[in-house]
């Protein structure tokens, strides 16, 4: 089956009481048991939900994988795959990646005894000297946030399997691509993770996440760890995710086509200084993007000539179209300044180190009227 056509049917099954088409929102925290012990499978709904399941089963068809899980946030579903590891383990972490990501591990799970070491994974060779035996998980974000770097999944793979002689975990963050451009468990990698609550949800009014597997016993620690500790989301989000899959594909095209036009404006603008999208034939990481992905998507950073941060800061409070606001992936057009708001849990030092200035602006190309995009970034820049 194509993938348009999975995005659309996978997971969902005619209610089998009604044949409502649409998978009820089971909005249930218990299921009644004829006697002890006996029931149709349905306990207790942290455990088990039907809608939670759909949307289980539609995640892991459109990953090309086996199993999925979902969790009440992307933050939530990146703890639980932590939660795999014993104190002494060791991380290896891409140093660009979400500002929430990195707080994550070096404010919760490095208290913990985990170690983390952030290594520029561009050249996937460069993880080598940061394996030994306590290596446990390599933690991977492509393109990454904010500054669209490419990491080349298939390469870390190999790289992790052959140094190590041994299995050491390979968790890809999906959410910049989507499931629609890119999927990591193709290439390689042991888990998919997705903020669903970016391009999957798809229209700025829900948060989730999710997991993504084959291995069976994988699937069975880490819903173990899901239903231990807690972090399971509502039906009701369930279902908001299970509807923004369907236009997935459609959105994507339009995320692409815009994003393709905006990153040439931007480039073109004589007041604009440099401008990151990885679709650009001379970024560092296309060769890579091109075999690896199917588009490029519709997020991109630039920082203007004049790369003061008054100068920023002045051009993201005058957008009336892209509003200025945290997240991405949403139909609508959004800008952030990252230094200030996703990425201000990273230290200034370690962000300026990995190229992340003052002045960078991210911008969330919408599916709105390209046009109307372009005289909105025109009108603010000048
Ligand atoms: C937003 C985001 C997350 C965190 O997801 P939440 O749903 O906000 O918890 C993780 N990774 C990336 C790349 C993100 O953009």
């Amino acid at each position: 089956m194509k993938l348009s056509t999975k995005l659309i049917h996978a997971g969902v099954e005619p209610d089998p009481t009604t044949g409502a088409i649409m998978t009820p929102i089971y909005q249930t925290s218990t299921y009644v048991q004829s006697a002890p012990g006996v029931n149709k499978g349905y306990e207790y709904a942290r455990s088990q939900n039907p809608t939670r399941f759909a949307l289980e089963s539609a995640l892991a068809h459109i990953e090309n994988g086996k199993h999925g899980l979902c969790f009440g946030s992307g933050v939530a579903a990146t703890d639980a795959v932590l939660r795999l590891l014993v104190p002494g383990d060791e991380v290896i972490a891409a140093n660009d990646m979400y500002g929430g990501t990195y707080r994550l591990f070096t404010k919760i799970f490095e208290k913990m005894g985990i170690k983390f070491h952030f290594v520029n994974m561009q050249d996937a060779s460069a993880i080598r000297p940061y394996i030994n035996k306590k290596t446990k998980l390599i933690w991977a974000e492509t393109p990454t946030n904010p500054l669209m770097n490419i990491v080349d999944i298939a390469a870390l793979a190999k790289v992790g399997r052959a140094e190590a002689g041994r299995e050491i975990l390979l968790c890809v963050d999906n959410t910049f691509a989507s499931p629609y451009l890119q999927n990591p468990l193709d290439l390689g990698a042991d888990i998919v993770l997705h903020s669903a609550t970016k391009y999957l949800g798809g229209h700025s009014d829900v948060i989730h996440g999710c997991l993504v597997m084959n291995s069976d016993e994988l699937r069975e620690k880490l819903y173990f760890i899901q239903k231990s500790c807690g972090a399971v989301p509502g039906p009701q989000d369930c279902f908001l995710v299970l509807r923004g899959i369907k236009t997935l594909h459609v959105r994507m095209d339009r995320h692409c086509l815009n994003g393709e036009a905006i990153a040439h404006f931007l480039r073109e603008h004589s007041k604009v200084g440099k401008v990151y999208w990885c679709g650009f034939p001379d970024h560092p990481g296309y060769g890579v993007a091109s075999k690896q992905m199917r588009g490029f998507g519709g997020m991109m950073s630039f920082t203007l000539k004049d790369d003061s941060v008054e100068a920023a800061k002045k051009l993201l409070s005058s957008t009336h179209v892209f509003a200025l606001a945290e997240s991405l992936g949403g139909v609508e057009s959004l800008i952030n300044h990252p230094a200030s708001m996703t990425h201000a849990s990273i230290p200034r030092e370690e962000r300026l180190k990995n190229g992340l200035s003052d002045s960078l602006i991210r911008l969330s190309v919408g599916i709105e009227d390209v046009d109307d995009l372009k005289e909105d970034l025109r009108q603010a820049i000048g």
